[in-house]
């Protein structure tokens, strides 16, 4: 177990419901796409969340995302001050990039971003692999990180918005088969990432080139 402070708290959806976290760097290492158990002072009996790490192993902080809810956990997150403790277990997690060059497609659901940014991040920054990211939110005011994801663009990370409460998204799938994609990964609410590996096997995908990361605790 860890001990970090707190260096700060920001909204990173428009319509203030999901916050990142930013906390001293703890770990000594991890990769990108792991997640850690956080723990804080309250009186749920489960005193942690797990939370995927949105930063890099190389940032001078250590940083994750959650939605806002009024569960106890969350509503001692929110009430965090910079210097105040908290407690890390961690790095966790095989949810990873491939260790040689590829193609890769994303598929996050609102704040399965949270893996993925940690990951786009890196790719970005080592020009390692080609990335396409399908994101999915009911709308833009909602989906957290969008501007930063935006700005994030090149000639590595292709960024494909789909505001919608639907997941008609076949012909998207059928282009990136077309593109040569070899891996696919799917991250977010156990409902949702069910459904898209379901439409990625249906679709031929071959399981073993599809990764997950299911969010539970969220409503399955
Ligand atoms: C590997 C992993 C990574 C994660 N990364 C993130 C992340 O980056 N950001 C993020 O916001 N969340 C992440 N989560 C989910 C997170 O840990 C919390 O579970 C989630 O945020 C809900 O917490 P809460 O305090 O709002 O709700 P809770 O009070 O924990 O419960 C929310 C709802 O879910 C129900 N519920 C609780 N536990 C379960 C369960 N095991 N099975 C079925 N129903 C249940 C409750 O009854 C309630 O209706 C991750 C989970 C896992 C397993």
């Amino acid at each position: 177990m860890y001990t970090a402070r707190v260096l700060g708290r920001r909204y990173v959806t428009r319509a203030r419901d999901t916050v990142e976290v930013r906390v001293t760097r703890c770990l000594s290492s991890y990769i990108p796409g792991q997640y850690v158990r956080v723990y804080i002072e309250c009186n749920d009996p489960k005193r942690f969340r797990e939370m995927n790490i949105t930063s890099l192993p190389e940032d001078e902080h250590l940083s994750f995302a959650f939605r806002v809810s009024d569960s106890i956990w969350k509503r001692a997150a929110m009430m965090l001050k910079p210097m105040d403790e908290v407690s890390i277990r961690g790095p966790y997690g095989l949810f990873l990039l491939p260790e040689e060059h590829a193609r890769v497609a994303m598929l996050a659901h609102g704040i399965g971003i949270t893996p993925f940014m940690s990951m786009i991040r890196h790719v970005v920054k080592t020009r390692m692999h080609e990335v396409a990211l399908l994101y999915i939110n009911h709308d833009r005011d909602h989906a957290p990180y969008i501007d930063e994801l935006e700005h994030l663009v090149c000639s590595n990370f292709r960024l494909f918005e789909f505001f919608s409460n639907s997941l008609d998204i076949k012909e998207w799938i059928g282009d990136m088969q077309g593109d040569g994609i070899e891996r696919w990964y799917i991250s977010g609410e156990p409902r949702y990432v069910r459904a898209v590996r379901q439409l990625l096997v249906a679709s031929g995908i071959d399981t073993a080139r599809i990764s997950v990361e299911e969010f539970s605790g969220y409503c399955p």
